[in-house]
């Protein structure tokens, strides 16, 4: 019934996995992009700045080297100026002030200007001797930027020296026109000299993608660059496509995965499946020795698989794995049928106690109840006690539906064992809600017993918590005398283990039942048949 809902649900997970890596390349890919944009324009950034502030040490040399004219005469220093300023390329004019009055430069002579009309603004009011403001032009070339820096000496008396903007516009394009930038470099509070796509050009809010802004400590130089989104798709189209090839590995690799994975849960179950055609599961029966009446009254049916090649696969490992893939209400459908098979080798008397271990799933199921009553009606010639051992995870949801599943059986004179007790990590309060009969004690507590005069405190709050409740309980894994006198001392009766029996084989039991049926207090210690 669920081979048809698997494929679908399967092809899902497949889907699922090949997503997973696409997804986490584009998302990584596109961080890598952003990081990338990042970098660039830090390294670009950093790279205009140091030119910046190369240009302006150069201009403050320059200046410095001015102030020693102070107090010459133009015809004086006249060509000192002009050979000086043209040897610098950056240079548009250099010279001497006198109360912002130029007295001499390179470019005008003995000419005589106030610097605001040279540079065609005011100028700044600067605390500092030594300032430097970019304008938008000059005098002498009015849509040319520029920048002029300015050393204050004493008495009236400054130097100046006007870099040409035009370097720097250079140099920014150099920068960045391969990548779109647009760039704006300003000195003092100065003009923005600006590069990159005009203003008129660029489209709203998709145009700017990226800003950095930064600033020197030496110089007041702000500059500031933007990256187009475009360069951002660019950067992700090429992370994107050289680290395609993994990414599609990686899907594949997880498709794989997962298929195998499907692969071996659906083989699994084709095994177990193919384990109960061929007749590969049988059933080993434990017996259970009660010390009031001195008898082995009952046994434990445990399940057995031996596979073609004769590997017995241990119980636990095929039936947590059965229970995970689904397939344990089949494989204990198959094991009632053993059971049943098994019986008509016994010779045993009406009452005798007959466990069968039940999977949480199974009593959730709508069929548990019929299973149950159609076994016990193929034993009824032999009026058996059927207990039900459910292990306390079949009974932490407080189902209702169960326990009344449950009491209903127990109406019907089945028996309801709690297995492995103490091990499922669960309060106790399933304890109240759920009707029980037994409480087998897990292995592990018996195993903790040290001495039989001794204290084993957890065990002994299992059993007073058992004789509290009016639960029968039932010591697992006894193993030599000691534990047994232990037990005996603290009022378990009931006891399963190797010291008196390990699990046998069907045949193997009828004849071992019939040489211990009077009663007997001397271990008995055979060899398990099979396992
Ligand atoms: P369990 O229900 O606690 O079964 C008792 C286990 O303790 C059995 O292991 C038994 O062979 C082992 N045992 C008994 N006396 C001693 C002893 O003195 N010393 C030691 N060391 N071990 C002892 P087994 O048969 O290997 O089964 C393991 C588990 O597999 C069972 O634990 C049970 O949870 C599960 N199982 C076995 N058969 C079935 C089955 O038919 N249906 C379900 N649902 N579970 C089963
Ligand atoms: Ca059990
Ligand atoms: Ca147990």
């Amino acid at each position: 019934m669920q081979t048809n809902v698997k494929p679908r649900h399967e092809i899902l997970w497949l889907v699922v996995a090949a997503l997973i890596p696409i997804i986490l390349y584009l998302v990584f890919t596109l961080l890598e992009a952003q990081q990338m944009v990042k970098r660039q324009l830090t390294l670009t950034s950093s790279m205009l700045m140091s030119q910046a502030v190369n240009i302006s040490d150069r201009a403050r040399a320059m200046t410095e080297h001015l102030q020693n004219y102070q107090g010459r005469s133009c015809d004086e220093i006249r060509d000192n100026l002009q050979q000086t300023g043209s040897l610098d390329p950056y240079f548009r004019s250099i010279g001497v002030v006198q109360n912002n009055i130029v007295t001499c430069s390179s470019t005008f002579g003995a000419r005589q200007a106030s610097l605001e009309s040279i540079i065609r603004r005011p100028l700044p009011v600067e605390e500092s001797d030594r300032w430097s403001l970019s304008v938008p032009g000059t005098i002498n070339a009015s849509n040319r930027p520029a920048v002029l820096f300015l050393h204050q000496g004493e008495d009236g008396f400054a130097s100046y020296a006007l870099v040409d903007g035009q370097y720097l516009i250079d140099f920014m394009w150099a920068a960045g026109v391969r990548l779109g930038y647009d760039i704006t470099m300003s000195f003092g509070d100065g003009f923005a000299i600006f590069s990159g796509v005009p203003a008129s050009r660029r489209s709203g809010d998709e145009w700017g993608y990226s800003t950095l802004d930064s600033h020197s400590d030496r110089y007041k130089i702000m500059l500031s660059i933007t990256s187009p989104r475009s360069e951002l798709l660019q950067s992700w189209r090429q992370v994107l496509l050289s680290l395609l090839p993994m990414a599609l590995i990686l899907s594949l690799l997880f498709i794989m995965l997962t298929h195998y994975w499907f692969k071996r849960k659906s083989s699994f179950r084709d095994e177990i499946r193919r384990g109960i055609a061929h007749d590969e599961f049988s059933v080993n029966y434990q017996p259970i020795y009660n010390l009031k009446t001195q008898t082995f009254g009952g046994v434990e049916a445990l399940m057995r698989w031996q596979r073609a090649d004769g590997h017995w696969v241990r119980p636990d490992s095929f039936i947590s794995a059965a229970e995970s893939e689904g397939m344990i209400i089949p494989l204990t459908r198959h094991l009632l049928k053993l059971i049943v098979r098994d019986s008509s080798q016994w010779p045993l008397e009406p009452g005798f106690h007959l466990n069968i271990n039940m999977a949480a799933e199974h009593l959730q199921h709508d069929d548990f109840l019929q299973d149950i009553r159609d076994f016990s009606a193929q034993l009824a010639h032999l009026q058996p006690i059927i207990t039900l051992e459910l292990t306390e995870r079949s009974l932490i949801a407080e189902d209702h539906a169960v326990a009344l599943k449950l009491a209903e059986l127990r109406n019907e004179g089945f028996k309801i064992a709690i297995d492995d007790f103490g091990t499922g990590h669960c309060a106790l309060s399933y304890l109240q809600t759920f009707p029980l009969d037994y409480l087998k004690i897990d292995r592990g507590f018996v195993n903790a017993i040290e001495s039989v005069d001794g204290e084993t405190p957890v065990l002994d709050t299992i059993i007073q918590l058992a004789n509290k409740l009016k639960l029968k309980a039932v010591a697992e894994g006894v193993e030599n005398a000691m534990q047994l006198h232990y037990l005996e001392k603290h009022g378990v009766s009931f006891i399963q283990g190797y010291y008196f029996a390990r699990p046998m084989d069907a045949a193997t039991l009828s004849a071992w039942l019939q040489q211990h049926s009077a009663p007997m207090t001397a271990p008995v210690g055979e060899p398990e048949h099979a396992g």
